[in-house]
């Protein structure tokens, strides 16, 4: 699609589109674009978004630089700065090998925050961002493993709660054994113990536990988790864990139990 609208000359953001410039190592297609304020570049279409990049680099820079210059390794808010670019780049840049388990899962960032770094600092700043601490003594943390990067969903945490966070080999109950969270994650594919680390506290068990990040089904014309489909037709998550593995889709999916008839009956 994007690069129907290149071909149309279409503008992305402050970009318009002048000619294809080949393919990358990764054999991603490029473009050369104009920016508005006449600077050249080449972008690889994938990164091109009017959520990602959307300008050149240097006005990119402009417009997220704050009063006090925090792209600026002077700066004492570098850190926070470089928090958030890599936040960013991790949930949208297909080609950062972090994807996978961010953008990929489909963890995504608050437009806010995503659009303009100032309004993710003013968030930081409020909630105990404190910039004389280090990478390992503070970090940015999401409440919600599978939720996304929001004022709601975040926290600072200091290194004890990092740490406690990283131990993983706690054991958990699954279907009745044991298994340590990295074994389940393990088991399930599921990309990090964290997730199941999460979970456990959360109270989720079984299925809910090891479930897949996200994962919807399609049912009367709606995309639905299994927690959801599971309230709006109230049938037991488990059930429709049970029918999932069976194989069944749609409406079979939330069925109510047939109903056991007898010869009485
Ligand atoms: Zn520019």
């Amino acid at each position: 699609m994007r690069e129907e609208q290149c071909k149309n000359g279409e503008k992305i953001g402050k970009l318009t589109p002048l000619k294809y410039w080949g393919k990358n190592k990764r054999g991603q297609k490029k473009w050369l674009f104009k920016c508005d304020c006449g600077r050249e570049s080449i972008g690889a279409l994938c990164n091109i978004s009017e959520n990602y990049v959307n300008c050149c680099i240097i006005c990119s820079r402009r417009k997220h630089m704050s009063a006090d210059g925090d792209t600026m390794k002077t700066s004492k808010y570098w850190r926070l700065y470089k928090i958030w670019e890599s936040m960013r780049s991790r949930c949208n840049n297909k080609n950062n090998p972090r994807y996978p388990t961010w953008g990929g899962r489909g963890i995504k960032i608050c437009q806010k925050w995503n659009d303009n770094y100032r309004d993710f600092k003013e968030w930081a700043l409020k909630n105990g961002y404190d910039y004389n601490l280090t990478r390992t003594e503070q970090s940015l943390d999401r409440i919600d493993v599978d939720g996304d990067y929001c004022p709601e969903n975040c926290r600072w945490i200091n290194a004890e709660q990092q740490a406690s966070n990283r131990r993983n080999n706690i054991i958990v109950e699954y279907k009745g054994k044991k298994y340590t969270m990295t074994q389940l994650a393990k088991k399930f594919n599921i990309k990090t113990p964290y997730v199941i680390k999460r979970r456990w506290e959360k109270g989720l068990r079984d299925e809910e536990l090891v479930a897949p990040a996200k994962q919807e089904f399609f049912v009367e014309g709606k995309y639905l988790t299994v927690m959801e489909l599971s309230k709006k037709y109230g049938v037991d998550s488990s059930v429709v864990w049970a029918r999932i593995g069976r194989g069944d889709t749609g409406l079979r999916l939330v069925r109510k139990k047939e109903k056991t008839w007898t010869k009485n009956n």
